[in-house]
């Protein structure tokens, strides 16, 4: 449904994306987690047209962006950081601007009083943008997206600003829509995106970090695991016995240690330390160390966010991941 192929950018001398792809299978949930200055919003700026990039393309059913952003766009409900209301109107009258904006040819009552519905805003539409709730601006901004009935939403911190009942609200309207929709949403926070998305991206410094299934990540708490380990004894024989381990997909000799010990990078799909213990107790091989160089999502987007506080002293609400 989405295809994000190998897009870059700059501003000026920041380079802000590196070499970023992707897919997105129609009614999936993504959730794109990074942390601030990562590059979501610049990565929703170029899906959405709203932002060229340097290099690579973008496609939204299989329409390129660049090349036909007017049909691109059709397929597109977005919702920037900032929603784009117009604060002295109200919320039906900005509905019925947007649509006519979108040059939607629905009929145009019915289709508004639909969305209202569906994002519950009925009660507030006579009145002013400026005198809503955060909370109801957000639904606003979404009631926006929604607008012209596109398959594709995108939705850059739906939830920023929002007090925890707001949040529950919002993230179980995102899974409705979900349901009909494919959908990208960004977070810094990882139980935000944990919460409602089917996938989860991992953007750092402009480049995807990881991409894992929630479910896979949930059940487990760890999709995929290295280990570094040092062993005593012939290495062509000890490669090829932690290569039958059960659960083992790749075993990397890098080299004699100590004399006549070798260390290994072996990786697995799940935790074989114990297996590996088995099967080397079964031989005159010993294990000299043994320890995981690769954790889990949330322990890499742990690091990732750790890194960002000691070098910018930020200290906002991620705490609660
Ligand atoms: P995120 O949405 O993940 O917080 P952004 O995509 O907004 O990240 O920003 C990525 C990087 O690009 C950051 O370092 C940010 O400061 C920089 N950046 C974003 N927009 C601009 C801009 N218009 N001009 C210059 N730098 C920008
Ligand atoms: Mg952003």
């Amino acid at each position: 449904m989405i295809k994000v192929d190998n897009i870059s950018k700059k501003y000026g001398r920041l380079q802000a994306l590196k070499n970023v792809s992707f897919e997105i299978e129609e009614g999936q949930i993504l959730g794109f987690l990074g942390p601030n200055g990562a590059g979501k919003s610049t990565t929703m700026n170029i899906i959405t047209g709203y932002l060229s990039c340097d290099e690579g393309s973008v496609s939204i059913d299989g329409i390129d962006i660049m090349e036909d952003p007017k049909e691109a766009k059709k397929k597109i409900g977005y919702l920037p950081e900032q929603p784009p209301l117009y604060y002295d109107m109200t919320v039906q009258q900005y509905l019925e601007f947007v649509f006519q904006l979108k040059k939607v040819r629905l009929p145009m009552k019915e289709h508004i009083n639909k969305i209202c519905d569906m994002v519950k805003i009925n009660d507030v539409r006579g009145r002013i943008l400026k005198h809503l709730s955060k909370g109801y601006c957000q639904r606003v901004g979404l009631a926006q997206a929604l607008i012209g009935d596109p398959p594709v939403l995108i939705l850059d911190e739906p939830t920023v600003g929002l007090d925890p009942q707001q949040i529950i609200e919002i993230r179980k309207l995102i899974r409705d829509l979900g349901k009909k929709h494919t959908v990208i949403l960004s977070s810094h926070l990882l139980s935000e995106v944990q919460a409602v998305s089917d996938r989860i991206l991992v953007i750092n410094h402009g480049t995807i970090a990881a991409d894992e299934m929630t479910s896979s990540l949930t059940m487990t708490g760890r999709s995929t695991e290295k280990l570094d380990v040092i062993i005593e004894g012939r290495k062509q024989t000890v490669k090829s016995i932690l290569a039958k381990i059960d659960g083992v997909t790749a075993v990397d000799e890098r080299g004699e240690v100590e004399k006549g010990c070798f260390e290994y990078i072996i990786d697995s799909k799940r935790d074989v330390r114990r297996l590996i213990f088995r099967a080397l107790a079964k031989t005159d091989f010993s294990i000299l160390s043994m320890k995981p160089v690769e954790r889990s999502l949330e322990d890499t987007y742990l690091n990732i966010i750790t890194g960002k506080y000691e070098s910018e002293g930020d200290a906002d609400n991620d705490s609660n991941i």
